[in-house]
């Protein structure tokens, strides 16, 4: 009997030690930039929330860290994990972590803060989930057009140039410079002439968007006739601001973009603070995620895994418009 019971508790410590998991589900450990992030834990939801009975995750909070991260990397790798899905705190990190992954032979899938091109090469296991980032700056431009023909009182000064604001997040994320550069480009594709009155990043941040808006109103007031924010969560803060100064009180209307479609902000959009966004589909890309990650993990064929795989690697979820026209369908 003794014997029988060591036995059992011997092969249970192998079956735990090969990333097994309790009743065969398999290990997957998940690590996030920061979980203070408001898209992010929309994100974080939506993987737990398809992990659900098919397997047992770790998700950590790398904390804005880097070398935490590497840490938790290196962590999840001794515990034999199954497969690890990694949003980076810094991108050009994921070269480091591919290198260690490879080595153990167990797969990565990388989302939301895309690892460079030759990085993704460098191992077949590497896999991206993301967004085509260029895509919401265009979206967010092309409301930005719209909303410019439609109202000319907009163009305060009478210069016909859109004299603007942008707001971005953190510099060198993809999301940041491509969104910077492609709002402001379909603008000017749209044959409306600009003219940039002040950039600067807010690394995503409500707060700090709230402080650099301000110290914008005290430089340029009322010049400024359209904020231009790469996430929500700055759009918001620069309402606030933008409040605090007597905007939207009735008389006192200005043009705020944001990307990420957060309930918040689709909450500003209903009360005609935040001109429109762009959804960045948390749900989707925490999905899809997961069934990379759970497919890598069983060692089954991705290509199966319910999602497009592009040039053997990538999965891009689409990006959608939000006004004041549909943002119910997206509450
Ligand atoms: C989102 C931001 C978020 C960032 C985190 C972006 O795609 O739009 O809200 O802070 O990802 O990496
Ligand atoms: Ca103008």
């Amino acid at each position: 009997m003794k014997k029988l019971l060591v036995a059992v508790a011997l092969a249970a410590l192998l079956l735990a030690s090969c990333g097994g998991g309790a009743g065969g589900k398999p290990k997957i450990g998940v690590a996030i930039y920061k979980f203070d992030d408001t898209f992010m834990s929309y994100v974080r939801n939506a993987i737990s929330d398809n992990a659900k009975d098919k397997a047992e995750l770790e998700i950590v909070d790398s904390q804005n860290a880097q070398p935490t991260q590497n840490e938790q990397v290196d962590a999840f790798l001794s515990k034999n994990m199954k497969a690890i899905a990694i949003n980076p705190v810094d991108r050009t990190a994921a070269a480091a972590i591919i290198e260690k992954a490879k080595a153990k032979k167990t797969p990565v899938v990388f989302f939301n803060r895309e690892p460079l091109p030759e990085d993704m090469q460098s191992w077949d296991k590497v896999y991206y989930v993301g967004a085509k980032a260029e895509q919401s700056g265009t979206m967010q431009g092309e409301i930005v057009v719209e909303y410019w023909k439609a109202h000319p009182e907009a163009d305060k000064n009478k210069d016909g140039k859109i004299q603007y604001i942008m707001l971005k997040g953190e510099p060198g994320h993809q999301d940041a410079e491509l969104r910077t550069q492609y709002s402001i480009k379909a603008v000017t594709d749209a044959g409306i002439e600009v003219d940039k009155l002040a950039e600067d990043t807010a690394y995503w941040d409500r707060p700090k968007a709230f402080d650099k808006m301000k110290a914008f109103l005290a430089a340029y007031g009322d010049k400024i006739e359209v904020v231009f924010c790469n996430n929500d969560d700055m759009a918001l803060g620069a309402i606030e601001a933008l409040k605090s100064d007597g905007y939207f009180d009735g008389k006192k209307q200005i043009a705020v973009v944001g990307v990420d479609a957060t309930a918040p902000a689709l909450q500003a959009v209903e009360e005609g603070t935040l001109l429109g966004t762009v959804l960045n589909d948390a749900k989707n890309q925490g999905k899809a995620t997961f069934d990379l990650s759970y497919a890598l993990a069983k060692n089954q064929d991705v290509t199966k895994a319910g999602w497009e795989i592009t040039d053997g690697k990538y999965v891009w979820v689409p990006y959608q418009k939000v006004t004041k026209d549909n943002y119910t369908q997206f509450k």
